[in-house]
């Protein structure tokens, strides 16, 4: 009898040990969530208030900011735009704590509240932001509807055009015609035959800047590399090209906005001009990439509706001219003479 009642006993305990771990399992694994769930949301909300803050109020940092975003897209080949958006958190996540900073340093004397005032004033006086948008690849079937909205909405953009056949004269004639500007973008666009040498490179821009002067009596001096001065397909360093370039006074300008047409076949009008808005209410200037292809219907078809946008909510929509400043994915200056 007390045999059995020690093994039961035994029993008991082993029992009351098992529903103790389950229990206090149990609490550990609903607990720890919960609280973290709480604090994270609680971190969340600070955050969110402080980025608001950041934003609104602190106009110069920002644009401090901005302009290292420039900096760090300008290392990146653009062109897939993926990098973009980590970079964009990774600045706005700089910011906060930027703006944290000085609340915790005390940003509350006379002086700086003046100085506050005063930088306010600047950024509302240079408020009017400018858009240079820019079709590449052209002329191409689409050249002609993308000029008829352009002349609806009195507007002026720059075509980056390649070398078509007589069939496309007439638009490289309405392109300078109708006053917009016209640049180089490779006679082939073949890219393996285009950058094979300086040579092919600069016989290729002869030859299509003559065709250019034949067809429409303007020169061209402008100049966009296919893929971007940042692309990663020329074999030789991209200064080679550059030096081309600053040799014959032709400026080459690349992009800190686009759309995607390229990027991603079939994506929305909207979606396009969604992405484009998102990169232009970050700078003052923006070169918005897009382009003027057979394969990217969409361009047109979002056209109308990113004018619209874009002029409701305040911006200039220029074509690229010598005052339009270098945005440059590899600066020209980075090749010396
Ligand atoms: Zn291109």
């Amino acid at each position: 009898m007390a045999k059995i009642t020690r093994a039961e006993l035994a029993r008991r305990r082993r029992i009351a040990l098992y529903k103790k771990v389950i229990i206090y399992g149990f609490l550990i694994m609903t607990i720890v969530p919960i609280l973290t769930s709480v604090f994270l949301l609680y971190r969340v909300n600070q955050l969110e208030k402080e980025l608001e803050y950041a934003l609104s109020e602190d106009g110069g940092d920002y644009l401090t900011l901005q302009s290292s975003r420039e900096a760090l897209l300008s290392g990146q080949d653009a062109d897939n735009g993926e990098l973009a958006d980590s970079t964009r958190t990774v600045l706005s996540s700089a910011s906060v704590e930027k703006s944290s900073e000085e609340k915790l340093t005390g940003k509350d004397s006379r002086e700086e509240t003046a100085k506050d005032e005063q930088s306010k004033d600047e950024k509302q006086a240079k408020a009017v932001k400018r858009v240079y948008l820019t079709f590449d690849d052209g002329p191409s079937i689409y050249t002609g509807q993308i000029l008829d909205v352009l002349a609806a909405n009195d507007v002026k953009a720059t075509f980056f055009v390649i070398g078509r056949d007589e069939k496309y004269y007439d638009y490289y004639r309405r392109i300078v015609d109708e006053g917009h500007t016209i640049g180089m973008h490779s006679y082939s666009h073949v890219y393996q035959d285009f950058y094979k040498s300086v040579d092919s490179f600069g016989d290729e821009l002869t030859k299509l800047s003559d065709l250019i002067n034949e067809v429409t009596g303007v020169r061209p001096n402008i100049f966009r590399f296919p893929g971007g001065s940042s692309n990663n397909v020329a074999p030789l360093p991209i200064e080679n090209y550059i030096a081309y370039l600053n040799e014959h006074n032709i400026n080459y300008y690349d992009w800190n906005s686009l759309s995607g047409d390229a990027v991603t076949s079939g994506l929305a009008p909207e979606q396009l001009v969604d992405n484009i808005m998102n990169d232009v209410e970050k700078n003052d200037d923006s070169i918005v990439l897009m382009h003027d292809l057979q394969t990217t219907h969409t361009t047109v078809e979002s056209l109308q509706l990113l004018i619209d946008t874009l002029k409701s909510e305040g911006y200039e929509i220029l074509p690229i001219d010598a005052d339009t400043p270098l945005i440059q994915h590899v600066s020209c200056n980075s090749v010396e003479e």
